[in-house]
C-alpha cells in the first residue's frame, strides 16, 4: 500500500468507555448553546430570508438552532459573488486546493463529537449513526482531494514521434449544491468538496431539514482555507432550490433527494433559453426501492439481523434502506416468525440515549406520509409488526407487511421510513424478477449459501451496488462508490474514481512537434 494510499477514518467504538464519556462531554456541550441564533454566514453577501428554527424531531418543541436563511432575491446576488470569486479560486493549482480539502477533514476529525452531537439533535440520529455520518464526511474530503492530486496534472496520451497530446481538466465554473437532510454532512462534504476541489465555485442549499450541519460544514471549509464566496451557504426552502437550478451563471447541478425533484432539475436543465451558453450537468441521487432476497441456503440468523438493521437503520430514511425482502417459499413463515421477534426487540427512544437503535423520523410531515403508506398498506398486505411508540416526538414504530406482491403500491414507491414489505417467491429467479420490477435501481442484497444463486444475482440484480451476505447501507467511500441508474439517478457514483471528472471540462492538447 503506497504511504498516500487512502483510508478509511475509523468508526468510533462507543464500548470504550472512553468513547462514550467523550460523546457525553460533547452533547453536554451541545445541548447548553441549544436555540442559539446564528449570525450571516458571509461578511460579503446579506441573507434576507427568516431565521429558519431547527427543531428537534424527537423533542418537536426544542429549537436547535436559528439558522439565517436565504429569500429568493438574495440568490442572484450569492450567484455574483460566486462568479467574481471563480478567477482566484480556479486559478489556484489543484494541489492546493486539495490540501485546503484536507484541513478542512483534520477540522472535523477535531470536532469530530461535537459535529455528532448538533447530527443527533438536528436530525435524531442514533450515535452510531451519527459518528458515521461525521466519518464518511472526512471520508469525502480526504478522498476526492487525493483524486485531485491524479488529475491536476496534465496526463500525456501515447507517445508518438513528431506529436504530444496531452489531457487537461478546467472547472466548469459554478456549481449548485441541493443537498438532502439524512446524512447532512455527509453528501453535503461531498458534493461540495468534489465541486470546490476541482475549482468550481458554489452555491450550496442545505436542506431546510438541518440548515445547521449545512452551516457547520461551511463554516468548517472557510476556516480551513476556502475563501468566503467560493462557497456560498444558502439555507432555505424548494424555492431556493428551484431558483439556483434556474441561475443562469451555473452549469452544473448537483442534488440528493427526492425522485420528483431531480427529474424537474433535469428538465430544467435541459431548457435553453436564449443568451444561454452551455447545457447544465445533472448529477443526480434520487433513491430506491431496494430488496433484500433470502434464499433456501441463506444463514438465517445473519439474514435477519440484516434485513432489520438494513430497514430500521435511522429509521428508514436512508437511499439505501431495505424496504423489500423477498424471501423463498421454503424458508418463509420461518423467515416471518424470526424477523417478528427481531423488530420486537428493536429498542425506540432518545437518539441521545447511547442504547437507542431507532429513533424518530425528520418531522411531522415526513411523519404523515409514512403512515399514510403504513394505512394504505394494511389494504393491500398483511400487517406482521407494528412496534407502537409512545414518544412524544416524531416517533413511527418498525412496521412490517407480509404478503405484498409486486404491483402493490407498498412494493414500488419510496416510503423513507421504517416500513418493511415482504414478499414470497417460488424461484431465485422469479425473486430476481420481482426485485427488479421497480423503477429504481440503487442497492440490493443477497442471502444465500449457494454459488450458483449467488452467481444468478450477481449477473441479473440490477442495482447500483449489490451487497452479498450483509446489510445494504454503509456504503464507504473508495470501497463502496455509491449510486444507481434507471430511476434512481444519473451521474457517476460517489466516492468513486469516475466522480470528480463530471465536475469539470476535459481539454485535450495536440502539439505539432
Ligand atoms: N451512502 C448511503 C449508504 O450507503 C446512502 C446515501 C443516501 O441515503 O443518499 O447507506
Amino acid at each position: 500500500r503506497p504511504a498516500d494510499a487512502f483510508l478509511n477514518e475509523p468508526p468510533r467504538d462507543f464500548s470504550r468507555i472512553a468513547s462514550r464519556t467523550a460523546m457525553q462531554a460533547a452533547i453536554g456541550k451541545v445541548c447548553s448553546q441549544t436555540g442559539h441564533s446564528w449570525d450571516l454566514p458571509h461578511r460579503e453577501l446579506r441573507l434576507t430570508g427568516a431565521r429558519m428554527e431547527s427543531r428537534n424531531p424527537a423533542h418537536s418543541d426544542e429549537v436547535v438552532a436559528l439558522v439565517p436563511s436565504a429569500a429568493v432575491p438574495d440568490v442572484a446576488a450569492a450567484a455574483a459573488l460566486a462568479v467574481s470569486s471563480a478567477a482566484d479560486w480556479r486559478s489556484q493549482l489543484g494541489t492546493e486546493r486539495s490540501a485546503i480539502m484536507r484541513r478542512a477533514a483534520a477540522l472535523m476529525r477535531e470536532r469530530r463529537d461535537e459535529l455528532a452531537a448538533w447530527e443527533i439533535l438536528e436530525v435524531g440520529k442514533p450515535w452510531r449513526d451519527a459518528d458515521a455520518d461525521v466519518a464518511e464526511a472526512i471520508d469525502f474530503l480526504e478522498f476526492y482531494a487525493g483524486q485531485m492530486d491524479r488529475l491536476a496534472s496534465p496526463l500525456q496520451l501515447g507517445d508518438y514521434p513528431g506529436e504530444r497530446n496531452h489531457r487537461v481538466y478546467a472547472p466548469r465554473g459554478v456549481a449548485a449544491v441541493i443537498a438532502p437532510w439524512n446524512f447532512p454532512l455527509a453528501i453535503p462534504a461531498g458534493m461540495v468538496s468534489a465541486a470546490l476541489v476541482t475549482g468550481n465555485t458554489v452555491l450550496f442549499k442545505p436542506s431546510e431539514r438541518s440548515p445547521l450541519m449545512g452551516r457547520l460544514l461551511t463554516d468548517i471549509l472557510h476556516e480551513a482555507g476556502v475563501p468566503s464566496g467560493a462557497v456560498i451557504c444558502l439555507p432555505g426552502g424548494p424555492e431556493i432550490g428551484r431558483a439556483l437550478a434556474a441561475s443562469p451563471e451555473i452549469s452544473t447541478i448537483a442534488f440528493t433527494g427526492s425522485q420528483d425533484v431531480g427529474l424537474q432539475l433535469i428538465a430544467g436543465a435541459a431548457a435553453m433559453p436564449p443568451g444561454r451558453s452551455v447545457v447544465k450537468r445533472v448529477i443526480a441521487e434520487m433513491g430506491g426501492k431496494n430488496a433484500i432476497i433470502v434464499d433456501d441456503t441463506a444463514d438465517l440468523d445473519e439474514a435477519i439481523a440484516g434485513v432489520v438493521t438494513s430497514f430500521t437503520g435511522y429509521a428508514g430514511q436512508k437511499c439505501s434502506a431495505c424496504s423489500r425482502a423477498i424471501v423463498l417459499e421454503s424458508v418463509y413463515d420461518q423467515f416471518l416468525s424470526r424477523l417478528h421477534d427481531a423488530v420486537m426487540s428493536l429498542s425506540i427512544g432518545d437518539p441521545l440515549d447511547p442504547g437507542t437503535q431507532v429513533g424518530p423520523v425528520i418531522d411531522a410531515r415526513a411523519k404523515e406520509r409514512i403512515e399514510a403508506f403504513i394505512a394504505m398498506g394494511q389494504q393491500e398486505g398483511r400487517l406482521l409488526i407494528r412496534r407502537s411508540t409512545e414518544w412524544p416526538g416524531h416517533f413511527v414504530g418498525p412496521t412490517v407487511f407480509a404478503d405484498v406482491s409486486s404491483h402493490h403500491r407498498l412494493a414500488q414507491e419510496e416510503i423513507f421510513g421504517p416500513v418493511l414489505a415482504v414478499m414470497k417467491a417460488a424461484t431465485v429467479t422469479a425473486a430476481l424478477e420481482m426485485a427488479n420490477s421497480t423503477s429504481y435501481a440503487l442497492t440490493g442484497g443477497i442471502y444465500s449459501r449457494s454459488p450458483m444463486n449467488l452467481a444468478l444475482a450477481r449477473e441479473r440484480f440490477d442495482v447500483g451496488n449489490l451487497y452479498v451476505n450483509r446489510p445494504i447501507t454503509g456504503a464507504l467511500v473508495g470501497r463502496q462508490p455509491f449510486g444507481g441508474h434507471r430511476l434512481s439517478g444519473v451521474g457517476a457514483k460517489a466516492g468513486g474514481d469516475e466522480y470528480l471528472p463530471q465536475f469539470m471540462v476535459a481539454r485535450v492538447i495536440s502539439e505539432n512537434t
